[in-house]
C-alpha cells in the first residue's frame, strides 16, 4: 500500500514534522466530520496559522473542501460564523450497520459522516446469524446502488451487534445472549460477503458513540449511553473513549440483579433488569390485563393517554433503570446520562422515576453531577456511530480513500 498522500510517516525533518501534521489535521476531520479551523487548532494542538496553512495545502490537494453546515453556530461567541471545513466528498465513503433485535439498518455516509443513503428492514435478531449477515449485504448493495457510490470507495464498515462482543476475536461474548450468532466470526463472515473490511462493535457502544459525536452528549467526555429497547445494554465513553473492559463485554448492565426472586432471564441468571425494564419484559407483565396483541408502541401510547397499567410498568421499569445506574454513577460518575432504544419514546414518564431511584440509590454528590436525557438522534443513534467507527477505525484512512486518486499517481 502506498504512503498517504504521498506522506511518509518517517520522523526527524522538518517535512516530517509537516506530514505529521497533516495527518493530525486530517484526523480531526475524520472523526469529527466538519470542523473549523479553531476546532482544529484546538483538538490539534496546533497554531491557528499553523493549521490555516496545513488547511491551505489539503485545499489544493482537493482533500477538503469549506461545508455549508445547517449547525454553523460560532462556538466562541459573538461575530459571523466560522467556515466550517470538511473531507472531500470524494476523498471516500463509509458504511455503517446497525443490527437490532427486531431491525436491521444501513448508512452509507461520505468522510464527513454526512449520510448520502439509508435502508432498513424488519428482522429477528434471534434467528441465525448467517441470514442476518445476507440481508445485511442485501441493504449495502442497496443504498450503495442508490447513492452511486461504487464499492471500492468505501473505506471501512462499522457493523453493530446487540450482544457483547469479545475484541480479541469478534466472536459474540456470549452464547446465552445471542444463541444464534455465538461462535460465528462476525466480521470476517460480514468481510467475506462485502469484500471490504468491516470493524464489530457492541451496538449500545456504538448508541454512546454517536450520541457522543454528534448528538445529546456532544459537550461532555464522561457519557453513559442505555439502549432499553427488547434488551438493555449500556454504553460507556470514559475519558472520551468507548469503554471495553479487559474482553470487551462492559456494559451488559440489563444482566445486573434486581430481584433475587424474579423471573429466569435469557442469560441464565434470575431477576436480571431485562426481565423487569426490557420492552419485553413489560409486555409480558401486560400480558394478563392487556393481551398479548400490545406492542411498546402501543404501550407507550396507552400511558400517555393515562392506561395506568402501562403507566406502571413504564414508571416501574424506570425506577429499576435508575437503581442500576444508580450503581453505575457511584463507580463511574458520570456528566451525562442518556437513554435511547424503542422505550426512550416515553420520555419522561420512563425519566422522572428513573431520576427519583437515582437520587434515592446514588451518593448525592454522584447524583448532582449527572444530567439526564433521552438521546437527539433517536432510532439512528447506533447506524451514526457504526459509521463513526468505520471511519475512526479505518486502517490509515486516507491511504485508501485517496487510493484512487493519489496512491495511483504515486505508485
Ligand atoms: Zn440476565
Amino acid at each position: 500500500m502506498p504512503p498517504v498522500l504521498g506522506l511518509s510517516p518517517r520522523t526527524g525533518s522538518l517535512e516530517s514534522l509537516r506530514e505529521h501534521n497533516l495527518l493530525r489535521v486530517i484526523d480531526v476531520l475524520l472523526e469529527r466530520g466538519v470542523a473549523s479551523r479553531a476546532d482544529i487548532a484546538r483538538h490539534t494542538g496546533l497554531s491557528r496559522t499553523t493549521v490555516s496553512s496545513l488547511i491551505a495545502d489539503l485545499s489544493d490537494r482537493g482533500l477538503v473542501t469549506e461545508r455549508v453546515g445547517d449547525d454553523q453556530r460560532d462556538t466562541a461567541g459573538a461575530g459571523r460564523p466560522p467556515v466550517l471545513l470538511a473531507l472531500d466528498r470524494s476523498a471516500g465513503a463509509a458504511i455503517g450497520i446497525d443490527f437490532g433485535h427486531s431491525h436491521l439498518r444501513v448508512a452509507l455516509a461520505d468522510l464527513s459522516h454526512t449520510v448520502l443513503a439509508e435502508a432498513e428492514r424488519a428482522l429477528d435478531v434471534d434467528g441465525s446469524a448467517g441470514e442476518g449477515l445476507n440481508a445485511a449485504a442485501e441493504l449495502v448493495d442497496e443504498v450503495l446502488a442508490e447513492a452511486g457510490v461504487p464499492r471500492d470507495r468505501v473505506i471501512n464498515v462499522g457493523m453493530g451487534v446487540p450482544g457483547p462482543i469479545n475484541h480479541r476475536t469478534g466472536i459474540v461474548g456470549s452464547t446465552t445472549i445471542l444463541p444464534g450468532w455465538a461462535d460465528v466470526a462476525l466480521g470476517q463472515e460480514m468481510e467475506r460477503r462485502l469484500g471490504l473490511p468491516v470493524v464489530v462493535e457492541n451496538d449500545a457502544n456504538l448508541g454512546a458513540l454517536g450520541e457522543a459525536l454528534f448528538g445529546a452528549g456532544r459537550d461532555a467526555q464522561e457519557i453513559v449511553y442505555l439502549k432499553v429497547s427488547s434488551g438493555i445494554g449500556a454504553g460507556m465513553i470514559v475519558g472520551g473513549r468507548i469503554h471495553h473492559g479487559a474482553g470487551g463485554t462492559a456494559g451488559e448492565i440489563g444482566h445486573v440483579l434486581v430481584n433475587e426472586d424474579g423471573h429466569v432471564c435469557r442469560c441464565g441468571n434470575r431477576g436480571c433488569l431485562e426481565t423487569v425494564a426490557a420492552t419485553r419484559g413489560l409486555l409480558e407483565q401486560l400480558s394478563r390485563t392487556h393481551g398479548t396483541d400490545l406492542t411498546i408502541e402501543d404501550v407507550i401510547g396507552l400511558a400517555r393517554g393515562g392506561d395506568p397499567g402501562c403507566r406502571r410498568v413504564i414508571a416501574d421499569a424506570g425506577h429499576h433503570i435508575g437503581q442500576a445506574v444508580a450503581m453505575l454513577c457511584n463507580l463511574l460518575n458520570p456528566a451525562r446520562i442518556i437513554v435511547g432504544g424503542d422505550l426512550s419514546a416515553a420520555e419522561e414518564l420512563l425519566l422522572d422515576p428513573l431520576r427519583g431511584a437515582l437520587r434515592r440509590y446514588a451518593i448525592p454528590s454522584a447524583a448532582e453531577d449527572v444530567e439526564i436525557s433521552t438521546g437527539s438522534l433517536g432510532e439512528q443513534a447506533e447506524v451514526r456511530g457504526a459509521v463513526a467507527l468505520a471511519i475512526g477505525e479505518a486502517d490509515r484512512p486516507l491511504m485508501q480513500a485517496t487510493g484512487g486518486r493519489f496512491a495511483a499517481q504515486g505508485s
